[in-house]
């Protein structure tokens, strides 16, 4: 039975398999959509831990699975020379970014549509540039209160399938996995964050919920961006600004 027909119990598999027994499942789970959607797999790289994580692994089935990376005007530089070198690393990586004029601190007034407009959009336009069938994405469901409800394979928008590949990881799993295959890490991480993302909506926190520093003081807290929320196959120029 293929792992792509989602009939297992996601919050038991998260319990009850060991580390190497994720490894492994993460693999099929890559290497059965690459069989089932060739070079329309795409892996989404937001360059934190969880996206590197699933990128290697990518790497692992097929050296020539494609990515690409949604960037913003407001990524702090260490992640933009993250950046940099994994592009240079990686030439099957693709940058998008939407530089169109944006309210100023749009991000504090309406963190949402600031969200829509420079993470959303580039994303779908990756997407239908790219002719994506299949994305991948580094979502794990003990990551926070809004990820709790997703599954390895879904099709949120038709004709776009998504696979989470590290659904069932809980975050010591990730970071055993980079140490153990030795898996360079975007260098924010020694600063004490545990989720990344653009620096004014981003902190160090001691919470217990591993997204709990993200876009904090508004109704966003510890929440999305809107890429796993949003659809993706439609045009988001009608949204306006
Ligand atoms: S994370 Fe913050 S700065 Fe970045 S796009 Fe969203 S609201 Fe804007």
């Amino acid at each position: 039975m293929s792992l792509l027909e989602n009939r297992d119990d996601v919050k038991e598999l998260v319990e009850n398999l060991n580390f190497k027994e994720k490894v492994k499942r993460s693999l099929t789970l890559i290497e059965e959509a690459y069989e089932k959607y060739g070079d329309g797999l795409v892996v989404a790289n937001s360059l934190g831990k969880d996206s590197v994580c699933v990128w290697d692994l990518a790497k692992r089935v097929n050296p020539k699975i494609r990515g690409f990376i949604v960037t913003t005007r407001f990524k702090p530089k260490e992640t933009v020379q993250f950046m940099h070198q994994a592009v240079v690393q990686y030439p099957e990586i693709k940058v998008y970014k939407n530089d169109a004029e944006i309210p100023e601190k749009l991000y504090e007034t309406d963190p949402d549509k600031c969200c829509d407009i420079l993470k959303v959009e580039p994303t779908r336009r990756a997407i239908e540039d790219m002719k994506v069938t299949c994305w991948v994405t580094g979502l794990r469901c003990t990551e926070g209160r809004t990820r709790t409800d997703f599954k390895e394979v879904e099709e949120r928008d038709k004709g776009l399938a998504k696979l989470n590949p590290i659904l069932i990881w809980k975050e010591r799993e990730v970071w055993q996995y980079l140490a153990l295959y030795g898996v360079k890490v975007n260098p924010l991480y020694t600063e004490g964050y545990r989720s990344l993302g653009c620096w004014p909506c981003t902190h160090i926190t001691t919470d217990e919920n591993e997204r709990a520093g993200r876009w904090i003081g508004t109704s966003k807290c510890g929440g999305e961006c809107g890429i796993h929320t949003r659809p993706l196959k439609t045009n988001v120029a009608g949204d306006g600004i």
